[in-house]
């Protein structure tokens, strides 16, 4: 069996991470042994002190590698920031993001690899080879699409300056990929999705992060159609719990595209298969519960499951939530 998940980083990762678990856990159930692939957010990527930063794919290397610092949540354990406050000093690099020196060492292997003329995939190859991940990371595409964001008073920055130093509190007007037009998925994505058994959208930012991935030109078909026989059903999670983004600001972005952060806006924004969307089911918090019968009745399959993933048995225990949503889902 191949398991394929679309990710941001941190949410993301905690989710991919809790897949790597339910598949190594199962026994009888049909994903044990599954083979799992990645295709990850490169919305967020940017270029800073000449150095190419891709924070949703290291979240998931780190995360997967157990190099990720648990207590904060993000970056590399045991980090220090010596390099960060020379580069400071310089004023090469903006005070309001952070560039731990570990992970200075990734960005320079993965800008020293780009500048030799590889492609992203092939960067997250060799940086995926330093640790048995129990999974393959693919870049959603190869081309550069970082997110812009225009505000509603027509400046345009990049992504990480509205979400980092601004703290996604700039009004947006839209956000916009650079060459988003010109890009593909890249094809580790693709050959990952025509071999899928089973897609999951991970309890990522639906916007910027699963978002970015489906705008790819090709992607949506891709996964709409993921499998041998075009039939690998799709399952969604929810990251809105209660009416809340469950760590982090992504009501933001949701607001920004007239979504409200409820569990089921975001479940009708994906849609269902059957009129149109993408999704085959669509798991929802305990919480949520009294959302199911509505989303059924239009026509998506909903859930209400523990979607916390506050340790690993939490998170296996939803991916493998997921998996069975989807196994009731198999079309011959
Ligand atoms: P980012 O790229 O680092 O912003 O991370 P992602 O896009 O992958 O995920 C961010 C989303 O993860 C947020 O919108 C959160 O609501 C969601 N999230 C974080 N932790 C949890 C959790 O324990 N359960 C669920 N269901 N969602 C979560
Ligand atoms: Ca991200």
């Amino acid at each position: 069996m191949r398991i394929v998940v679309l990710s941001g980083g941190v949410g993301g990762s905690r989710f991919v991470r809790g897949v790597r678990e339910a598949i190594h856990r199962a026994t009888d159930e049909p994903w044990a042994g599954a083979a799992l692939d990645v295709i990850v957010n490169t919305g967020d990527d940017w270029w800073l002190a000449g150095l190419r930063i891709a924070p949703d794919h290291d979240s998931l290397l780190y995360t997967l590698s157990a190099q990720n610092d648990e207590a904060r949540g993000w970056g590399r354990v045991g980090e220090s920031e010596r390099v960060s406050s020379e580069l400071h000093a310089y004023g090469v690099a903006p005070e309001w993001f952070t560039l731990g020196d570990l992970d200075l060492g990734t960005h320079i292997a993965r800008s020293a690899w780009l500048r030799a003329g590889e492609t992203p995939s092939e960067v997250a190859r060799r940086l995926g080879a330093r640790w048995p991940l129990g999974a393959t990371l693919h870049p959603a595409t190869d081309t550069e699409v970082d997110t812009h964001v225009v505000t509603t008073n027509g400046e345009r920055l990049h992504f990480q300056e509205w979400w980092t130093r601004h703290r996604a509190s700039l009004p947006v007007e839209r956000f916009e990929q650079n060459n988003i037009a010109d890009a593909a998925p890249s094809p580790g994505a693709l050959s990952a999705l025509a071999a899928a058994d089973v897609v999951l959208l991970a309890p990522s930012n639906p916007v910027v992060s699963i978002g970015t991935v489906l705008a790819v030109p090709g992607m949506r078909d891709a996964v709409l159609s993921a499998g041998p026989s075009g039939s690998a059903p799709v399952v969604g999670v929810s990251p809105i719990i209660a009416g809340a983004a469950v760590r982090g600001m992504a009501d933001a972005c949701l607001t920004a595209i007239g979504v409200d952060t409820d569990a089921a806006a975001v479940g009708r924004h994906y849609g269902a298969r059957g009129s149109g969307g993408l999704l085959d089911a669509w798991l929802i918090g305990e919480e949520d519960a009294a959302l199911v019968n509505g989303l059924i009745a239009d026509g998506l399959d909903t859930r209400a499951v523990p979607l916390w993933m506050r340790d690993l048995d939490t998170s296996a225990a939803l991916a493998a939530a997921a998996l069975a949503a989807a196994g009731e889902h198999a079309r011959a």
